[in-house]
């Protein structure tokens, strides 16, 4: 067994691409046998308390009884049919309970099959919003620096130009409006001030700018930095006065990540466009949807481009993912996530927060179910990998920062083995 496993993980260096990696000079790669609850159990054996909730998106754990069963339920009826013309009950189950828990009257619903997609869409919604209404020069987007929307074009035009990952594909994207990003972090002191680079912009540009996205207090893949609710709150205010829609990324933030139900509820405001992903199947499958009001839906279907939106993937509300969504999205409804989340956060501020005292350590945030240790110098991933391995935990750092986001119900005693994991690392650091 050991030496199949060494040839197929020597296999997948040679011929397939990871998130984010060279062909040429692969990152290990660990190879995983399952997944259950809050742990993923290794090939060679170790079992790791999962910190990432892959990628935000295992809320609920892995390998879930109740989502399990809506999957193979669903399976045994059918895994996929067209959406065009046709329709299903697990898409109108999963939509209602969608609509539900969304902010009103966000109720117009398109289904995307990913998170990057969902903000294809939006920017789409917002530029043929205008279109219809015959404002065809509002066309562009403005947004604040340090975030992340996604590695599609247009959803790369509004990551951060720097961070963003993707400098290097700047002169083929759309060119869009930044401001710096806001001030103020999440806690602090509110100073209105802060707001001064995107009035401005908003004063001069509005004519020109369809509409404002951001990710609602917490900026995640762009810095992982959680900025102050009034921000949003104000933002609000300014989309309103200048004309401009106000899209929502909440596909990192959403179905209780930050301790509300979506990020725009620490702001207490209803975006126009609001993007959902990640953990809305509970990590099960890809599946993101784009919801909006009445507004803009009416405006598009009325006008001048014809009527119709003008997006429609091939696998645009697969069953099988909708299913598991709608099981992730009633276990959501049942609101033991709050409880959870809270005690998650309390735990995170009183063993991480003592980090900050250590050298190495520029600043400790936590938010929610969300802790980030940035560090003054950028993690050796390869090497900070293999310890946390040997410590049993699964946290992936990237550039300085380490920064954990487990599931809903992970333990006590299993969030303690990530906290103290990352103490040990900075330990290794320094001795
Ligand atoms: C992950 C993420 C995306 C992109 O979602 P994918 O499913 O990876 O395409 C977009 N916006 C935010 C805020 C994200 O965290």
């Amino acid at each position: 067994m050991s030496n199949s496993l060494q040839q197929a993980i020597q296999f997948d260096q040679q011929h397939i691409w990871h998130p984010y990696t060279s062909m040429t000079d692969p990152l290990p790669c660990y190879h995983v046998a399952s997944a259950h609850g809050c742990e993923i159990t290794l090939s060679s054996g170790e079992r790791l308390v999962d910190g990432m909730s892959s990628w935000w998106a295992a809320i609920h754990g892995y390998n879930h009884p109740q989502l399990n069963a809506a999957l193979h339920a669903q399976a045994d009826k059918m895994s996929h049919v067209m959406f065009g013309g046709l329709t299903h009950q697990p898409a109108i189950e999963m939509v209602e309970r969608l609509i539900d828990l969304a902010p009103a009257p966000l109720d117009r619903v398109f289904i995307a099959d990913s998170g990057s997609v969902s903000v294809e869409v939006a920017i789409k919604m917002a530029l043929q919003y205008w279109f219809s209404i015959e404002q065809p020069e509002k066309n562009q987007l403005l947004t604040i620096r340090g975030g992340y929307h996604g590695d599609t074009f247009a959803a790369m035009s509004v990551c951060d130009p720097v961070n963003g990952m993707h400098h290097m594909f700047r002169h083929a994207l759309c060119n869009q409006r930044f401001v710096e990003r806001p001030a103020v972090e999440f806690g602090e002191e509110w100073d209105p001030s802060s707001l001064n680079a995107i009035q401005q912009e908003l004063e001069q540009y509005h004519g020109a700018i369809a509409a404002v996205i951001v990710e609602p207090v917490v900026q995640g893949a762009g810095g992982m930095r959680f900025y102050h609710p009034e921000y949003l709150k104000q933002l609000r205010r300014l989309c309103d006065q200048y004309d401009v829609l106000l899209i929502a990324d909440e596909i990192a933030t959403g179905f209780g990540r930050t301790g509300q139900l979506f990020g725009c509820d620490h702001a207490g405001i209803v975006p126009d466009i609001m993007c959902v992903g990640k953990a809305l199947t509970g990590g099960y499958m890809t599946l993101a949807a784009t919801l909006t009001h009445t507004k803009v839906a009416e405006a598009i279907g009325q006008g001048q481009g014809g009527g119709a939106l003008m997006h429609g993937p091939t696998f645009m509300g697969n069953p099988l993912a909708c299913a598991v969504a709608s099981a992730s999205l009633a276990l959501i409804q049942q609101g033991k996530w709050r409880a959870q989340v809270k005690q998650i956060e309390q735990q995170l501020r009183e063993e991480l927060i003592p980090l900050n005292q250590h050298p190495e350590v520029n600043s400790v945030r936590v938010l929610g179910a969300i802790g980030v240790v940035e560090l003054n110098n950028a993690v050796d991933v390869a090497r900070t990998q293999a310890l946390f391995v040997e410590l049993g935990v699964w946290i992936r750092p990237f550039g300085r920062l380490m920064y954990i986001m487990p599931p809903y119900y992970i333990s006590t005693q299993q969030l303690s083995k990530l906290t103290h994991a990352i103490a040990q690392y900075l330990k290794s650091v320094t001795s």
